[in-house]
C-alpha cells in the first residue's frame, strides 16, 4: 500500500476525533486524522471546563492542547484546516479527497465530525459567548448562583434546562418567540409551578449589551414590536442543535434531525465505517460522552480490520477454530486463534 494509505482515517479533530485517535495509534494501526478547522473542535471555544473528571478547572483550548499532544505522542498524523472534496466508502478500501488534490485511503473510517448549537444571529450575541451567553446549561449552568437568567427556547430540552437552572439561579425567565410551547405538557406543567420560573411570550432578544459581560438584553414583543430592556446576568440559547453533517448527507444514513444513525459498535449503515461525538443520534452531548464514543468506534474499527485481516489470512479449518468461539467477542476470538496457531 502507498504511503497515503493508512488503516484508520478519522474524521474531525474535536474530543471525540482525538480519543479516537489516541486508542488507534497506542493500538498501532497507522492513523489519519483530517480536520476542517481548529484542531479541539467546540472546546477551544469553552473559556471555562469545569465537568471533566480528574481535572478540577482546565480552559478548553489547553485540554484541547494536552489531548492532541497524547494523540501525536502515540504516532497520529493529524491534518487540520483542511477542506473535504470527495468521500467514497461503498468499497472496501474507502477514499477521501482533500482541498479537491489530495486523496487518502483507508480500511475502515471513523465519523467525528460534531457540530453547533443554533444561535440567535443578532448584535452582541458573539462577543458575550462565554461572557454570560451560554448554549448548555450542563456546562454552565453552575456559574450562574444566585444570578438573574433567561432561557431562550420553547421546546423540551429548553424546558427541563430551565428547570435545572433553577438549582442555582436567583430566577429563570423563558423567553419565547410563539404563543404557545413545543415541549410535552408535562415539562411545561413542571415549569410553570416552578416559583423561580417566569414566562415572557411573543418575545424575542434583538440585542446583547454589557462591558466586559453581559448585563442587559433588548427584548421585542412580536406583536406590538414594542422593545424593552432587562438586566441580566446570563441568557442560555436553546433553541436546537445542528450536527454537521452536510457533507455525509447520501453518503452514510442520518435521521431527520440530520444525525448519524449508528448501532451499539457505533457502526453505521456501511461496514468498517463508524462515528462517535455530537454528529451521532443520540441524546447528552458533552466532552465526557464524547471521548467515550471515540473509544468505543476506536475499538470497534480496530475489531473490524483485525477480524478482516485474520479471516483472509485463514484456512478452512483454522476458520473452524473461530466457529467453536463464535459466542466471544471477535477480539477475544483473535486472541485465541492467533495463540492456537503460535
Ligand atoms: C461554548 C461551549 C461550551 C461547552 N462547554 C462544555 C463543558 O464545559 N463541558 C462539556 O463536557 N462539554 C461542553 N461543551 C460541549 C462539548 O464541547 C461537545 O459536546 C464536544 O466538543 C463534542 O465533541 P465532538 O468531537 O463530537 O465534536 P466537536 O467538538 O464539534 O468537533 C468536531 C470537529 O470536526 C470538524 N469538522 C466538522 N465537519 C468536518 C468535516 N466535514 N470534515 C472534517 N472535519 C470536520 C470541526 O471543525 C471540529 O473540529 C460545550 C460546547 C460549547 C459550544
Amino acid at each position: 500500500m502507498n504511503d497515503n494509505h493508512y488503516d484508520v482515517i478519522v474524521i474531525g479533530a474535536g474530543p471525540a476525533g482525538l480519543t479516537a485517535g489516541i486508542y488507534l495509534a497506542r493500538g498501532k494501526m497507522k492513523t489519519l486524522i483530517l480536520n476542517e478547522g481548529t484542531v479541539g473542535g467546540q472546546m477551544v471555544l469553552t473559556h471555562e471546563i469545569a465537568n471533566y473528571p480528574g481535572i478540577e478547572k482546565i480552559s478548553g483550548f489547553q485540554l484541547a492542547r494536552t489531548i492532541k499532544a497524547q494523540a501525536l505522542s502515540f504516532g497520529c498524523t493529524i491534518k487540520s484546516n483542511i477542506r473535504i472534496t470527495k468521500l467514497e466508502f461503498e468499497k472496501s478500501i474507502k477514499s477521501v479527497e482533500v482541498n479537491g488534490k489530495d486523496t487518502y485511503t483507508g480500511d475502515a473510517i471513523i465519523l467525528a465530525t460534531g457540530g453547533k448549537s443554533r444561535t440567535l444571529n443578532v448584535p452582541g450575541e458573539e462577543e458575550f459567548k462565554g461572557k454570560g451567553v451560554s448554549y448548555c446549561a450542563t456546562c454552565d449552568g453552575d456559574f450562574f448562583q444566585d444570578k438573574n437568567i433567561i432561557v431562550v427556547g420553547g421546546g423540551n430540552s429548553a424546558f427541563e434546562e430551565a428547570v435545572s437552572l433553577t438549582k442555582y439561579a436567583k430566577s429563570v425567565t423563558i423567553v419565547h418567540q410563539f404563543d404557545h410551547f413545543q415541549a410535552f405538557p408535562h415539562a411545561i406543567v413542571e415549569a410553570k409551578n416552578n416559583p423561580k420560573i417566569r414566562f415572557l411570550m411573543e418575545s424575542k432578544i434583538t440585542e446583547f449589551n454589557g462591558t466586559e459581560k453581559l448585563a442587559m438584553v433588548q427584548i421585542q414583543h412580536q406583536m406590538t414590536k414594542e422593545i424593552t430592556t432587562m438586566a441580566v446576568e446570563g441568557v442560555f440559547v436553546l433553541i436546537g442543535y445542528e450536527p454537521s453533517t452536510q457533507k455525509l448527507r447520501g453518503i452514510v444514513a442520518l435521521n431527520e434531525r440530520n444525525e448519524i444513525i449508528v448501532d451499539q459498535q457505533l457502526q453505521t449503515n456501511i461496514a468498517g465505517v463508524y462515528a462517535a461525538g455530537d454528529s451521532i443520534t443520540k441524546r447528552y452531548r458533552q466532552i465526557t460522552t464524547a471521548v467515550a464514543d471515540g473509544t468505543i468506534a476506536a475499538l470497534s474499527a480496530m475489531d473490524y480490520i483485525n477480524n478482516r485481516n485474520v479471516k483472509s489470512a485463514t484456512q478452512p479449518s483454522q476458520t473452524n477454530i473461530l466457529l467453536q468461539h463464535s459466542e466471544l467477542s471477535p477480539v477475544i476470538e483473535n486472541y485465541q486463534l492467533v495463540n492456537y496457531l503460535h
